[in-house]
């Protein structure tokens, strides 16, 4: 990994009629790392993916003071650049991959042309590396599959399929918003495996999103958990495990079961109410509603804190609260 991130992403504002789903996050994603993007449905997650895709739709207005790939600055890029880069040096894998393959297409064709169309060159030569990554992602007969269509394939083929054909033009960047979450338990555990060693073959960054905080356990380098559309804490996926500090985090990882720290029969832990709505800016703690801490100052301005080197939260607790609180 070299010191600079290759996608930095600071202060990111995204509004929709005014209310605002995402009120200002920072994200960094180094090279050859995963880097998943945790919190309940409706945190701003997908969004925030979005704006990094440049795919947000057009009632959307996203500010930023920083949204950079490889040092080249995203915002302001004309729809020609920055489709040059989605599906050759960013590429994206989404929840239902049936909604993404064209149903009236082979899957060759359709891989193939992902790489004619950024790299040129010959239909036969895109269809051979179509059939050598189909293999890779250990599909069974790949050249038979080529002449398939999407409704021909199970859910967690078309899954398979669609990493392929992100991994056709050999991108840096793999954004994977909740790649798993229409696949049945076991197809879910093969895929997370399968990213999880193409990330560490191919030297890959990963930005993966997720509700879910034992995905992150398996292939996460670092984390940053979202609530009501802010990162509110951000650390390596190790010291956030050893160390939650958001009331939140603790909160999502009560949700989990830990083995070891479970009871059979024990109900797991939930988190009372739900993530508020899109809306005008928060003043003070997003959370305090939800949250067992809340006092009267968490209506005010909250600060962010430093729990160890590269470990960041946003909550009013000091550094040392979970010593009397360990999980
Ligand atoms: Fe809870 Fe207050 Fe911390 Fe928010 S700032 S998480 S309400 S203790």
């Amino acid at each position: 990994m070299t010191d600079a991130p290759l996608l930095k992403v600071r202060e990111l504002r995204i509004t929709f009629g005014g209310l605002g789903a995402v009120r200002g996050s920072d994200v960094e994603i180094m090279r050859g790392e995963t880097h998943c993007l945790v919190g309940e449905s409706g945190c701003g997650k997908s969004v925030t993916a979005l704006a990094v895709m440049g795919l947000l739709p057009r009632n959307a207005k996203c500010t930023s003071d920083e949204l950079s790939f490889d040092g080249q600055d995203l915002r302001g890029m004309r729809e020609r650049e920055l489709s040059a880069l989605r599906g050759d040096r960013i590429a994206m894998i989404f929840q239902e991959p049936m909604t993404s393959l064209n149903p009236a297409y082979t899957v060759g064709s359709q891989m193939a042309e992902v790489y004619t169309r950024h790299r040129g060159g010959a239909r036969r030569a895109a269809l051979e590396r179509a059939e050598a990554l189909l293999a890779k992602v250990r599909i069974t007969s790949p050249g038979m599959r080529l002449g398939q269509y999407p409704h021909q394939l199970s859910g967690g083929l078309r899954q398979r399929v669609m990493i392929a054909m992100a991994l056709m033009c050999d991108p840096e960047l793999l954004v994977a918003d909740e790649p798993t979450t229409a696949l049945d338990v076991t197809v879910q555990a093969q895929i997370l495996s399968l990213i999880a060693e193409l990330q560490a073959e191919l030297k890959l960054s990963v930005l993966l999103i997720t509700h879910d905080l034992g995905i992150v356990a398996r292939v996460g380098h670092r984390v940053s958990v979202m609530y009501a559309g802010r990162v509110v804490e951000s650390a390596s996926a190790e010291s956030l495990f050893a160390r939650p500090m958001h009331p939140y985090t603790r909160g999502l990882l009560s949700c989990i079961p830990v083995p070891g720290k479970v009871v059979r029969g024990q109900p797991l832990g939930a988190i009372p109410g739900v993530v508020p709505r899109v809306g005008p800016d928060f003043v003070g703690c997003a959370f305090r509603d939800r949250c067992q801490y809340a006092i009267a100052d968490c209506a005010r301005v909250v600060p962010a804190q430093d729990a160890g080197p590269d470990h960041h939260y946003a909550c009013r607790l000091a550094p040392d609260w979970t010593a009397s609180e360990a999980a």
